[in-house]
């Protein structure tokens, strides 16, 4: 049984760890923060990381999924817990002005482009690290199996499906429970949770509406493409209006639709990129299900030589945390981090692939679902989250960057800790 003193000296403990690793970690997320990598293409970062890694005597193995890397340490009778990172930028000019910015750039099909960590990805790899370090020095006050990864590719939703198709569970271990964190604007030091729907699951879509070209002046001799498309795109609007109930939260956004060159040619082709994002998995396959009816019927409606071509560019499931597994860590974060520095998390439309690794299904590993717990911390120094107005965090973060901006650094030293500390006492939860 814990008792008070047990939660007082782990907590000391575990705050004597992080002292002890914390110049190395931050050291580290420095590093990756100044040399970024597309999805997938994260090869000096996941080395990077695996170094680390195996330097803390952990059992490392690389190229998992692609450029994945699964790091374990099995520490006698126990559960499974495993704790994931990811590692992959985006391609954003940094503005951050910060002395380790990035100045990098990748080639690319569309040409060159520049290079951020703008998402925080690389700290939450540094934190999967300075965790794996915590957890090395605390081996005597747990036991089990920590199962750490650090993921590829989270930005365009591929890397946790690569990792699994890779036989992540069979070649490792299948995880009893999965943690992972975000980084968030709100204030530095304090943990957000929410159990249940908590990110949405989104779909983007690609479609090629298929005419007959010819003169702008011989309409009669073509099947035009621009008027089916628009068509589409109007018709696309009734989903949410009119078969999506009225209590659930949908969206069907047309992001591009492309066609034509000129005013007198009607053009062979059209277009259409299409985003979708709901908060219910099944719902939203009815969804994307719709939009794949309306358009086949409004292509044949318009005399389209063929069948429109549909494909999905990516997509992920809806993020709902295990709200039994949730109240446990919550719990172990309040014993850390005491209760005024949690807070309760607003709803994100924002999407994660991280679900699909705990979902058997959009996983495609079988048997039950393994439950998973999905925080975030917090990011914004205290001076600016003081001087930001609003009261709750939701009304606070609209005047806040998010990640994705130019100017977004969630890296302070109080947050990268606090990171490091909520996966350690997240892990320790289960296995202490
Ligand atoms: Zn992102
Ligand atoms: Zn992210």
């Amino acid at each position: 049984m814990t008792t008070p003193t047990d939660i007082l000296d782990l907590k000391t403990a575990i705050g004597a760890q992080v002292d002890q690793v914390f110049a190395d970690v931050q050291a580290l997320y420095h590093q990756l923060h100044q040399h970024p990598e597309l999805p997938f293409q994260e090869h000096e970062t996941s080395e990077r990381l695996a170094a680390a890694l195996e330097g803390l005597g952990y059992e490392v193995t690389r190229g998992v999924g692609g450029t994945g890397v699964v790091a374990m340490l099995r520490n006698g009778e126990g559960p499974t817990v495993m704790l994931r990172g990811d590692m992959d930028a985006l391609p954003i000019q940094e503005a951050t002005g910060l002395e380790f910015a990035s100045t990098r750039r990748a080639e690319t099909e569309s040409g060159t482009v520049p290079l951020m960590h703008a998402c925080g990805h690389d700290l939450h790899s540094s934190c999967v690290v300075g965790t794996a370090a915590v957890m090395a020095g605390l081996r005597e006050h747990w036991s089990g199996t920590l199962m750490l990864i650090c993921q590829p590719a989270e930005e365009i939703f591929g890397g946790a499906r690569a990792m699994l198709d890779d036989g992540l569970y069979e070649r490792f271990a299948r995880p009893d429970v999965i943690l992972g964190q975000h980084n968030m604007p709100a204030l530095a030091g304090t943990v957000g949770h929410r159990a249940g729907s908590a990110m949405a699951a989104c779909t983007n879509l690609a479609v090629t509406i298929h005419g007959a070209g010819g003169h702008g002046s011989m309409p009669a001799q073509t099947v035009d493409p621009v008027v089916i498309a628009a068509h589409v795109v109007t018709r696309l609007q009734t989903i949410v209006a009119r078969e999506v109930p009225p209590e659930e939260t949908v969206v069907v956004t047309v992001g591009k639709l492309h066609a034509g060159t000129q005013a007198n040619i009607i053009p062979h082709t059209a277009e259409l990129e299409i985003n979708i994002r709901s908060f219910d998995n099944a719902l939203h396959r009815q969804v994307v299900d719709s939009i794949e009816r309306i358009i086949r019927a409004e292509c044949e409606a318009g005399r389209s030589p063929q069948p429109p071509a549909l494909r999905v560019l990516n997509e992920t499931i809806a993020l709902h945390n295990d709200p039994v597994a949730v109240d446990h860590v919550r719990h172990a974060h309040a014993e850390h981090f005491g209760t005024a520095n949690l807070y309760a998390m607003p709803r994100l439309n924002g999407s994660e692939d991280f679900p699909v690794f705990g979902n058997a299904q959009a996983g495609g590993f079988g048997g039950e679902d393994i439950p998973y717990v999905y925080w975030f911390i917090g990011a914004t120094p205290a001076e600016r989250w003081a001087e930001t107005p609003g009261q709750s965090v939701a009304e606070k973060m609209r005047h806040l960057e998010m990640p994705h901006s130019p100017y977004y650094f969630p890296g302070n030293e109080v947050t990268l800790r606090t990171g490091i500390e909520a996966l350690a006492t997240g892990a320790l939860a289960y296995l202490g």
